[in-house]
C-alpha cells in the first residue's frame, strides 16, 4: 500500500507527521509520505495519519 499526500489540499498542520511519523514528515510546509510501499505492521499508522487529517490530504490505497 502507498500514502499519497495532495499538496493542493495539505495546509500543513503536522498532524500526520505527530500520529504517524514513521510514515509521514515534514518538508518545508507540506506533509509528504517518507516510505514509497508501506510495511505491514505501518499500514494502521498509516491511516491513522490519514483520519486525523483535517482536510482529507491523505489517500491510502
Ligand atoms: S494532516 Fe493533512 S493537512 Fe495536516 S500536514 Fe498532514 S496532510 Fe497536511
Amino acid at each position: 500500500m502507498k500514502a499519497v499526500v495532495d499538496l493542493e489540499k495539505c495546509i500543513g498542520c503536522g498532524l500526520c507527521a505527530q500520529v504517524a511519523p514513521e510514515v509521514y514528515e515534514m518538508q518545508e510546509d507540506k506533509a509528504v509520505a517518507k516510505i514509497d510501499e508501506i510495511a505491514e505492521d505501518k499500514i494502521e499508522d498509516a491511516k491513522n495519519g490519514a483520519d486525523q487529517c483535517p482536510v482529507i490530504a491523505i489517500t491510502i490505497s
